[in-house]
């Protein structure tokens, strides 16, 4: 989706959703231009290397992430061409040692560009979620985005759409919705995709401060938070088990190959 609208929020908040229910998980910041996980997951310092070349991906809270941002300091502007930007992504993709994963997030870049590309040519990937705010510049991209995936060439199956800021409700007035970026635009956009809606996210204060200080918001237990990102990483868990289940053989035999898997 579109810059700013909560894609970096979401992918971590849920990939520590699945980690809670007792998977492990890894995020992969493919954000080349503008790595924002090290800072939401409270991670510094360089990631080791056995050889030079591999990289062990880092780890906070269980969840095993790895960025350009542990790799370049932080006040680095990465003016970089295309070729390059994707060359260090195919760097992070392919040299580092996730260990033992059943879940790989992966955080994507604004836009439908060339790391985007980039991903769906290298790997396999099993679903993808859609992140928007119901304001109508922010869902054109998102009609984008699904409409990439959906490309006969690319079909990377839409688990999903999630409507994020979808209203304010001030902590001192709470029984008042306040739709700032407009109300229910992003069920809309799913029902016209016919794609499911996953849920909504109201704008917290306390989401926005968690990730700023690097200890996200799904881990306020018993929170409002922490019940809305279980509720939507259900839903993709099980729209996602649904796809897996309909892959056909030879999806199947090219995931199994990429993975190392003999039989
Ligand atoms: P993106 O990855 O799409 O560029 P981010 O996840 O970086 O967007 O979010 C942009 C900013 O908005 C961040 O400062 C983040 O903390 C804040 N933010 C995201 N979602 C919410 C929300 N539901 N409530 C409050 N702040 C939010």
């Amino acid at each position: 989706g579109k810059g700013g609208v909560g894609k970096s929020t979401t992918a971590v908040n849920l990939a520590l959703a699945l980690a809670a229910e007792g998977s492990k998980v890894g995020i992969l910041d493919a954000d080349i231009y503008g790595p924002s996980q090290p800072r939401m997951l409270g991670l510094s310092g360089q990631p080791d290397s056995e050889d030079g070349k591999s990289l062990e991906p880092m780890e906070n809270y269980g969840l095993q992430a790895m960025s350009i941002g542990f790799l370049i300091d932080e006040e680095t502007p990465m003016i970089w061409r295309g070729p390059m930007v994707t060359q260090a992504l195919e760097q992070l993709l392919s040299d580092t040692k996730w260990r033992d994963l059943d879940y790989l997030v992966i955080d994507l870049p604004p836009g439908t560009g060339d790391i985007h590309l980039s991903i769906m040519q290298k790997i396999s990937v099993n679903g993808s979620v859609v992140v928007s705010t119901p304001q109508i510049v922010a869902m054109a991209d998102a009609r984008k985005g699904i409409s990439m995936f959906k490309q006969e060439n690319i079909n990377i199956p839409v688990l999903g759409v999630i409507e994020n800021m979808s209203y304010f409700t001030p902590p001192d007035i709470d029984d008042k919705k306040y739709y700032i970026f407009g109300k229910d635009g992003v069920k809309n956009l799913s029902e016209d995709f016919d794609i499911a809606f996953l849920g909504e996210i109201p704008i917290i204060q306390s989401l926005r401060e968690s990730g700023d200080v690097g200890r996200p918001g799904v881990m306020q237990e018993g929170s409002e938070l922490t019940k809305i990102f279980n509720e939507i990483t259900k839903k993709i868990i099980i729209n996602l088990t649904k796809r897996n289940k309909n892959l056909p053989p030879t999806e199947i035999l090219k995931i199994k190959t990429m993975a190392g898997c003999s039989s």
